[in-house]
């Protein structure tokens, strides 16, 4: 499904909840990188998550960034509070969607590890 490409088919292997590299020594065929991430899995409010993601990657203009909030916001709608619950898994989308070759995330500028930046970041498209 060209830019829909399922994690399935990623070179790098990350856990399909937090995006996250999966620890040494897990198996190849493991799919979530620690037991929290098993049971939350990946829920309907994950996947709306992701597409309003993408949707507003694909509208940035090229090597413009967006911050994850306004992913969270749109999701949540903007009447809501429960945009700040949303933070994490807004990131954990945008880790999956680096994993993808879809997204890039970034510092200050400076195109970073997803799996280990702390902090702030923004996302945009992978170039
Ligand atoms: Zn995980």
């Amino acid at each position: 499904m060209g830019r829909q490409r399922d994690v399935a088919e990623r070179t790098e292997c990350v856990c399909a909840r937090c995006g996250r590299r999966m620890p040494a020594g897990a198996g190849p065929h493991r799919r979530w990188c620690s037991e929290r991430c098993r049971r939350q899995k990946l829920t309907d409010l994950d996947r709306r998550i992701e597409a309003e993601l993408r949707a507003r990657l694909d509208r940035l203009a090229s090597g413009a960034t967006l911050c994850p909030s306004e992913v969270a916001r749109a999701v949540a709608g903007t009447d809501s509070e429960e945009w700040r619950e949303l933070m994490e898994p807004t990131r954990q989308a945008g880790r999956r969607l680096v994993a993808a070759g879809v997204a890039e995330i970034t510092q200050r500028g400076q195109v970073v590890d997803p799996s280990t930046a702390r902090g702030p970041i923004r996302i945009r498209r992978a170039r």
